[in-house]
């Protein structure tokens, strides 16, 4: 099972991923939103950093409720809410623990979508990060063995996902006011999914 200490580097792993990656995601963001998801994330997730350097926590639900909070006031935009709203609802699902087995994780991942869901409204094939999303939860609950198992067929699932976003027309989210001229470019929100949980992959077994 996953210990705190491992939550703890999965989401290191993350802000430090991302903050590599800023320019791909902001290229990805110009080409349909506003260029700006790369510098939203990594604002956020080196707040999440500062917040892991400075506090520490006793159970998991502690820890991803803050990091919830923590983005939801440190980002803006859509993906500041949607991502905080994902993080403080994957505490809620994993719940008072300090080790996190392969079911309880999952639990903690689909409290976690459902909280995107409700908070955005978004449906399959919208292209937004529930389109990664969907099929990497799928991909976890059908495969067999431990978390890092599980974790690599969930992120092999979205990285697909993420490349098929290109094919989509955006329904939701800015890049919905370009109608049929969002197509043809990768969704920078599943774009971020998929590094979340490649570090997740990476870091959790
Ligand atoms: P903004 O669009 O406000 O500038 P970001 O650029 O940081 O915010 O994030 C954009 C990403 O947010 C999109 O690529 C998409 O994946 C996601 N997104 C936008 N609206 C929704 C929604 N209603 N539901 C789910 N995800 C959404
Ligand atoms: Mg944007
Ligand atoms: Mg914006």
């Amino acid at each position: 099972p996953a210990t705190l200490s491992d939550l703890d580097a999965w989401l290191r792993r993350y802000a430090a991923t991302i903050h590599d990656q800023v320019a791909y995601l902001t290229e990805l963001d110009a080409a349909v939103g506003d260029a700006d998801h790369g510098t939203n994330m990594d604002r956020g997730m080196q707040k999440v950093v500062g917040v892991l350097d400075s506090e520490s926590f006793e159970a998991a639900d502690a820890l991803f409720k803050k990091v919830g909070m923590t983005l939801v006031s440190a980002v803006g935009g859509a993906s500041g809410p949607l991502y905080g709203t994902f993080f403080l609802r994957v505490g809620t699902g994993i719940g008072t623990v300090s080790e996190v087995d392969a079911e309880t994780l999952g639990a903690g991942l689909r409290a976690g979508v459902e909280g995107v869901l409700a908070r955005g409204k978004a449906e399959l094939g919208d292209k937004t990060m529930y389109d990664a999303w969907a099929p990497a939860l799928e991909a976890y609950d059908g495969a067999e063995g431990d978390i890092g198992d599980r974790l690599t067929a969930a992120a092999d699932a979205a990285a697909q996902a993420r490349d098929d976003t290109a094919g989509l027309v955006a329904r939701k989210g800015r890049a919905s006011y370009l109608g049929e001229r969002s197509a043809g470019h990768v969704d920078p929100g599943a774009a971020s999914t998929v590094m979340l949980l490649e570090a997740a992959r990476d870091t959790l077994s």
